[in-house]
């Protein structure tokens, strides 16, 4: 999306071409790459690579990985070299394949693949200080920072760039909001549990938030039925991280099997009114001043994705529509009983984040983001 001229954005729709086999190895494994390209049904060492349960290799794999690939790149070269404010991928957001091995329905990591893509955006150089006598000012490298709103831990992404015990600073944060209890997949580094038992004020400094002990690699542990309340009770912290460490772009993987009504059936999301996904979204596109890459994730209730990422299409646009808007006519209607209307309203579900541990989130947060501002100076 393109906003050179006054009033709502202008949308152009793209017809990506596939990924190259290079675009594939600019993060997975060449091994990996060649077992997903070879056109093979199966081969003995498939289950070295993930590939069986969820991820079973299939006909025609060969073409998918790099569809999926290539879309998520096309929308992420849009912004890099400035044809776009806003891009989206709603196919994309396949966070957790691994270098290695793929995992969880994610036969390939199209998040990382953007966000290595991102780096290369210029940066508008930063304003001459007055009196600097340097003719022409250092390029900055771009800041890329990614937020993971699925239900599921964004594991594959996080992998991609944690460095533990980090001394640094780095230009990729990542930033996983997700469900996290025992036995609930992907393995996440911070449980509820682990973060309650942890001493609020002790370690030193970055606290349990922090992946193996790096500020850039960073997990949000949500407990049962997350709402609205509990997404509009942690956004400063998120805002406090974000505005510390100034992205000059953000991807956004926009996962929605945190919604009321999912088979996943954990979160108790909605779409509208504060703390809602249509809300998070709108803060990040028109008040984080950096260019965005929206990505789609999980979400397994078919006409509740395809409300949502109509909604979130129409906020990204500038112009939200209303979420009493009917279904138009299609071959799909049916399924979009009982109310044939575009939102997607919470459930009953108590949301189990109390006070308390949301304030914790939000302290732990906060301190992630002093020493992030420390690293950034
Ligand atoms: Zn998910």
């Amino acid at each position: 999306m393109e906003d050179d001229e006054p009033g709502p954005m202008h949308i152009r729709v793209l017809r990506p071409a596939l990924a190259s086999e290079d675009d594939l190895l600019s993060f997975h494994d060449a091994e990996l790459v060649e077992r997903l390209l070879s056109g093979e049904e199966s081969t003995e060492d498939d289950a070295g690579f993930g590939l069986e349960d969820d991820c079973a290799p299939f006909l025609g794999m060969q073409e998918y990985v790099l569809a999926v690939a290539g879309a998520s790149l096309a929308a992420a070269r849009e912004i890099v070299e400035d044809r776009a404010d806003v891009s989206i991928c709603w196919d994309g957001g396949r966070h957790h394949a691994h270098k290695s091995c793929v995992s969880g329905f994610c036969y390939v990591n199209d998040c990382v693949l953007a966000i290595l893509a991102l780096r290369r955006l210029r940066p508008p150089p930063p304003a001459p200080s007055p009196g600097s006598t340097t003719m022409r000012p250092k390029l900055e490298r771009a800041r890329v920072m990614y937020l993971d709103l699925d239900l599921h831990y964004g594991d594959g992404v996080a992998g991609a760039f944690c460095v533990p015990n980090r001394a640094k600073g780095s230009n990729v944060l990542t930033l996983s909001i997700h469900h996290a209890a025992r036995g609930f997949f992907p393995l996440a580094p911070c449980t509820p549990e682990d973060l309650l038992a942890s001493a609020p004020d002790g370690g030193d400094g970055l606290g349990p938030l922090a992946t193996e002990n790096d500020p850039y690699t960073l997990t949000l542990p949500l407990q049962a039925s997350a709402s609205a309340r509990t997404y509009a009770a942690i956004w400063p912290g998120v805002e406090a991280v974000a505005c510390a460490f100034a992205p000059h772009a953000v991807v956004l993987q926009c996962g929605v099997d945190g919604l009321a009504g999912d088979p996943c059936a954990v979160g108790n999301w909605n779409l509208g009114g504060e703390g809602g996904l249509g809300w998070c979204v709108q803060k990040v596109v028109e008040e984080w001043g950096c260019k965005v890459l929206l990505l789609g994730g999980g979400g397994y209730s078919s006409p509740n994705a395809a409300r949502a990422w109509s909604y979130l299409t129409s906020i990204a646009k500038g112009e939200p529509l209303s979420l009493e808007t009917h279904i138009p006519d299609h071959a799909a209607f049916p399924a979009y009983a009982p109310s044939f209307t575009l939102d997607v309203p919470a459930g009953n579900a108590r949301d189990q984040n109390d006070e308390v541990y949301l304030r914790r989130l939000v302290d732990e947060l906060g301190k992630v983001a002093g020493v992030l501002r420390a690293r950034q100076g």
